[in-house]
């Protein structure tokens, strides 16, 4: 006989851990009991020995689907000769450092409970259960109780009661359980808020307008989306028309993974994406579409995903067509949470609006992923993923608080040996959005009991989080952006040794003052160096150059010949100007007026798609990266010659080539060819050092996937981060890592 104490700390709350662990116990005949507290699960047991480790053998290799154990410490205690095994209450403690879990998708057996009409949950659109539903979006503090949650106001009935209360049942302690009889309510509205509709009646009906090509707004797990029937060019162009997005891509949403591969095309590890329990918005190969063409016009991608709450499974019941299902937010500003500001803010972009009264306390986006060498690979880390851990190797002694980018907002935290990240919070370009960034540290400070004793933040001094950080009376550390790239995917897998970094992005602010973006660093978690750049050029118009690619190029041509030479050129760019603009940008340009220096090859990217006639204006960042990847014909093996002069990349040579080359395929391949070889001679050249892949430019998945082919070839050790976004919605994580 033993007795042991088996503490477990990860994500095991809110998960179905403890009747989990109940059930194991009577099923090897051990005493004692469980509880949760602030800190995880603690688990007292008496029995044999062989009993005491088939327990914890079967407690590693198969917990809960949706738990994730960071951790199990076990230590010997005295015999108490427990009679019985008990789940006891939760415990509060001054630690509190459990993991909150993301929200996920609706299970199989919650869909069988909707569907089966003897069933007392049939047709309740927001059943779930301890496998599936919000977690996140409704808890307000820890513990993970429904006295914390935005259910407390819901009194269970006693059919949910007792399964609340059933260790064996789906429901025990399902914090947001409810049925029709007690739970939250649906119901329909329209924009002067007049109910119309109550329940599975306020659903059919919803169907009925976008059937009928009615644009509306759906509560979703974390916010509202904007909806419509994904086949209907009129609707879809005049969602486009009443959001002022003219041309950014919209996700559509699918009844199920049949209705997918209907409108894409999908491989294996697509569709066991699509399909996983956290149903995430998917970037794959459209097919020459039934959908509206208008979904993500002049590319071949289209982001899906499908029904992944009770509410869509049911509204899928009475459509007939895929939707479109798009954040319902202003440009600038996060998803709304609430039917009011939904009225207020988007009520002459749709014409009604179906809501309930289950409140969403923490808003979470979609998040979006695609495919990398047949890998997950997170481009937005939100609903299913996010908030998500680390593991740190020691641990630290700070209560560190970092703000990341401006861009794709997140934050992170690093207390003890956690290193946590925030769900993405988006771009902070507005009052309400930064009024959500703040909020967001308010809410993990909450969760985690946590007061920073250090926070740290991007260099860029107009950055809002920069003012912000500088504004709180706390130590303030200032770290590089490209650099805060590479200890992203560093700290993703732990690495603290000397490495070769290429971070290829937009745009970030330098050391030196100057708009950074291409640059090869040299350095580890402590120190970096600059070993190369693109050389830099001037943006004309500053940020105005962002939306013209056609700036960018003529900036570039600037450049590479004389004033007459560009005149007389016959290039798409140069088509794109009069010849007086370009005379005029040309002094703008000879003067230096508004006109920053940056090395950024998102923005030499703008200046291909210009060059090349693909685009000479983009509506969203990224835009000219896709229609690149698009036109790249994999047959075409030549390149570009890209140079280095004093460490210098300079593109003088590439350009002549470019202009005598005119086709936009030969052009784009030559283009992405040549960064393939440039990254490959930079690397050949620091023979020693494993390769970090960092920064927005590599979410050009044929870039990225070429560059992988040829180092695998050369036996070269490299690392891209995939669960933590490489573009800036990972900024956040690589300042902290910075400090460890
Ligand atoms: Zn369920
Ligand atoms: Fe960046």
């Amino acid at each position: 006989m033993r007795s042991i104490e088996i503490q477990v700390s990860g994500i095991v709350q809110g998960v179905g851990f403890r009747p989990y662990v109940y059930t194991l116990a009577l099923n090897e005949n051990l005493n004692g009991w469980v509880n949760n507290d602030d800190r995880g699960v603690n688990i007292t047991l008496e029995g044999h020995d062989k009993n005491i480790k088939n327990f914890i053998k079967e407690l590693k290799n198969s917990p809960p689907p949706l738990s994730k154990i960071d951790n199990i410490n076990v230590t010997e205690l005295e015999l108490k000769n427990y009679t019985s095994f008990e789940i006891i209450k939760s415990k509060t403690t001054s630690n509190k450092s459990t993991i909150i879990s993301p929200d996920m998708a609706v299970c199989n057996d919650c869909i069988d409970d909707i569907s089966d009409n003897e069933n007392f949950r049939f047709k309740y659109a927001l059943t779930n259960c301890t496998n599936c539903g919000p977690r996140y979006s409704i808890i307000n503090t820890v513990p993970y109780d429904r006295v914390n949650t935005s259910m407390s106001k819901f009194v269970m009935c006693e059919d949910c009661h007792a399964e609340y209360k059933n260790p064996l049942n789906r429901r025990y302690h399902a914090q947001p359980v409810s049925c029709e009889k007690c739970g939250p309510k649906i119901a329909l509205f329209d924009t002067s808020n007049n109910e119309l509709k109550k329940n599975i009646e306020a659903v059919k009906e919803l169907a009925n307008k976008i059937n009928q090509g009615h644009i509306v707004a759906l509560k979703g797990m974390g916010g509202f989306h904007i909806v419509c029937d994904a086949k209907n060019d009129k609707a879809v162009e005049e969602l486009r028309i009443r959001k002022n997005r003219p041309t950014k891509p919209f996700a559509v949403m699918f009844k199920n993974i049949e209705q997918v591969q209907e409108n894409a095309n999908l491989t294996f590890k697509e569709e066991e994406i699509v399909t996983s329990k956290e149903k995430p918005i998917t970037l794959v190969e459209s097919k020459e579409s039934i959908l509206s063409s208008n979904i993500a016009p002049n590319i071949d991608r289209v982001g899906c995903f499908i029904a992944y709450t009770p509410l869509h499974i049911l509204l899928f019941e009475y459509l007939i067509n895929p939707i479109v299902a798009t954040s319902a937010n202003l440009s600038n500003e996060p998803i709304v949470r609430y039917k009011d500001e939904l009225i207020q803010k988007l009520g002459t972009i749709v014409d009604f609006v179906l809501d309930f009264d289950r409140d969403i306390i923490n808003a979470c986006d979609d998040s979006v992923v695609q495919v990398v060498n047949n890998e997950l690979f997170v481009l937005r880390n939100a609903r299913g993923y996010a908030p998500c851990s680390l593991k740190l190797k020691e641990k630290t002694n700070k209560k560190i608080l970092a703000l990341g980018a401006n861009q794709k907002s997140t934050i992170a935290l690093a207390f003890e040996d956690n290193l946590i990240l925030s769900p993405h919070i988006g771009d902070l370009g507005s009052i309400t959005s930064l009024e959500y960034f703040t909020r967001t540290i308010e809410t993990f400070k909450r969760f985690y009991d946590f007061v920073p004793d250090l926070i740290v933040c991007d260099k860029h001094p107009t950055y809002e989080s920069t003012k912000w950080a500088k504004s709180q009376d706390i130590e303030l550390i200032q770290i590089q952006h490209h650099y805060a790239h590479m200890l992203s995917c560093m700290a993703e897998y732990n690495l603290e040794e000397k490495v070769l970094a290429f971070c290829f992005d937009g745009t970030g602010y330098g050391d030196d003052g100057n708009i950074w973006g291409g640059e090869v660093f040299i350095g580890d978690n402590k120190f970096y160096e600059r070993v190369n750049h693109f050389k830099y050029f001037k943006l004309l118009g500053g940020e105005k150059a962002v939306k013209e690619p056609k700036r960018v190029a003529l900036s570039l041509l600037f450049d590479t010949y004389s004033i007459e030479e560009v005149l007389s050129l016959d290039n798409p760019t140069i088509n794109a100007f009069s010849s007086n603009e370009i005379k005029l940008m040309h002094t703008v340009w000879k003067k230096g007026l508004n006109a920053p220096l940056t090395s950024s090859l998102g923005r030499i990217f703008d200046a291909i798609a210009s060059f090349s006639g693909i685009a000479q204006l983009q509506s969203y960042e990224g835009e000219t990266g896709l229609q690149i990847e698009m036109a790249y014909d994999k047959t075409i093996k030549e390149f570009y010659d890209l140079e280095i002069i004093d460490n210098q990349i300079d593109l003088s040579s590439c350009i002549k080539q470019i202009i005598k080359d005119k086709d936009a395929t030969l052009i784009s391949s030559k283009f992405i060819n040549a960064l393939v070889e440039l990254i490959v001679k930079i690397s050949k050249k620091n023979d020693t050092l494993p390769v970090i892949l960092t920064g927005g430019v590599f979410q050009n998945k044929t870039l990225l996937e070429l560059v992988i082919d040829r180092l695998e070839n050369l036996n070269k050790r490299y690392y891209y981060s995939k669960k933590i976004p490489l573009n800036d919605g990972g900024i956040s994580i690589g300042q902290i890592y910075s400090q460890i």
